[in-house]
């Protein structure tokens, strides 16, 4: 007789970027539209999971939605390099095999985290690059854009700002510092926990705004910025890229609880608050565990972020609360 284990009540858990997010500086409409977005993005991917569906196709549902918002730095809202195109970065883990894939520096993927998954399944590779990973997209039938597609006049503002204040990202010294407006980086990501047990992790990046060309940050990077296991938990990093990849961010969560021994939140918080910072950047990480602990910390003052459990009114935040 087959045996029928119970379903677990799914999670999801979203982030659209960590940053200097100041309450004073903010109006009731901007906060709105993030809200309202956030909340899309976790409808969309709670669809999914409630539908039956797997972890991988949530944050997949969950990221495409923040990907086409032009309010969060990943797909259509994507920051400018210095010389003023769009290089997009984004990655995919499934926790339950441990396959993976990525995308980094591509110009005309509307939705650079179907690429990834796209890699993932339908390629021998883990990450495909630039014009490459470009034709393979196609190949596979995704949509392409022109890279005009990605120009919003906010994003190109950032970049003539930073350019003027000639903010650089990479000091002579080695640390880092962050280029971005504002200092908020608008990175957008996923972690789910399926009603299977299987758990899975998403990432998606403009990068930060000014960077030089084919820089390529954390977020494509399996094990920096994206990091999904079943034995552990899954983990989407926001934050100076060059600091989550120097001390492999996302995979530290997860070393951090099966070495050490840490709760979920433990680890994402040392990881957060102590490892990254200590790497010269600054940002946040948001986490659930196969037991569907969940945990979202930062270093910064704010990060957008949200969570969906089962089909309870998703929970949303902005600020340190
Ligand atoms: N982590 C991203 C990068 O460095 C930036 C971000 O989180 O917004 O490319």
């Amino acid at each position: 007789m087959a045996v029928i284990s119970a379903l677990r009540e799914p999670v999801l858990v979203i982030h659209g970027g960590a940053g200097t997010i100041d309450p004073a500086t903010m109006t009731p409409e901007k906060e709105r539209a993030y809200r309202d977005a956030l909340s899309d993005s976790l409808r969309a991917g709670q669809q999914v999971l409630n539908a039956g569906g797997t972890a991988i196709d949530a944050v997949i549902g969950a990221v495409v939605s923040l990907e086409d918002c032009p309010l969060f730095n990943a797909g259509r809202g994507a920051v400018f390099t210095s010389d003023g195109r769009n290089e997009l970065d984004a990655s995919i883990m499934d926790g339950a095999t441990r396959a993976a894939g990525a995308v980094a520096g591509v110009t005309c993927i509307r939705n650079p985290i179907r690429a990834a998954h796209a890699v993932m399944t339908r390629s021998r590779h883990v990450m495909l690059i630039g014009p490459g990973a470009e034709a393979f997209a196609a190949e596979q039938g995704l949509e392409a854009v022109e890279p005009a597609y990605f120009y919003t006049p906010e994003r190109w503002a950032q970049l003539e700002r930073a350019r003027a204040e000639g903010r650089i990202e990479i000091d002579h010294d080695g640390a880092t510092r962050a280029a971005t407006d504002e200092k908020k980086f608008g990175t957008v990501g996923a972690v789910a926990l399926d009603g299977h047990g299987n758990l899975a992790a998403a990432t998606s990046t403009g990068g930060v705004t000014n960077k030089q060309w084919g820089r390529v940050g954390d977020s494509p990077i399996i094990g920096a910025g994206t990091w999904a296991d079943n034995a552990t938990c899954a983990v989407s990093g926001t934050g100076l890229g060059e600091a989550f990849m120097r001390c492999c961010a996302a995979h530290e969560v997860a070393a951090l609880m099966k070495y050490k021994g840490l709760s979920l939140d433990a680890a994402v918080n040392e990881v957060a608050t102590i490892t990254v910072p200590a790497n010269h950047g600054t940002g946040g990480l948001i986490a659930v565990d196969a037991a569907g602990h969940v945990s979202m910390r930062f270093s910064t003052t704010g990060m957008y972020r949200g969570v969906a459990r089962g089909s309870v009114e998703p929970e949303l935040a902005i600020y340190r609360d």
